[in-house]
């Protein structure tokens, strides 16, 4: 969901101060109850309904369904691992772009 769409959202809910929202967002996402998707400037609930940051996500570029992966302490190793030397990492971002079922046969016809 984009943040005009969580605007919309609220607005019918008599919220119609958008920094009031975006506080909000931001204090969801730092709770892990909300991810911010770096591709395509949106939000998702998360999945586990709180979740430490360590997720990845698949998104289907036809429709928006995004589907959240769990990324175990391994994988976040693994992945740290894979930062150079000369950065500091202070933040992993993973997001697969693709098509889902549903998406799939559409576009075979
Ligand atoms: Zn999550
Ligand atoms: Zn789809």
């Amino acid at each position: 969901m984009s943040a005009y769409a969580i605007l919309d959202r609220v607005r019918v809910a008599g919220i119609s101060y958008p920094p009031t929202v975006y506080r909000a967002l931001n204090d969801l996402i730092e709770l892990g109850m909300v991810h911010r998707l770096q591709s395509r400037a949106a939000f998702v609930a998360c999945d586990h309904g709180s979740c430490d940051g360590k997720a990845a996500f698949a998104i289907c570029r036809e429709c928006g369904k995004v589907v959240e992966i769990s990324l175990s302490d391994k994988d976040e190793r693994q992945l740290l691992a894979l930062t150079p030397k000369d950065i500091v990492a202070e933040q992993i971002t993973l997001e697969i772009a693709g098509l889902c079922a549903s998406c799939r046969p559409a576009k075979a016809t």
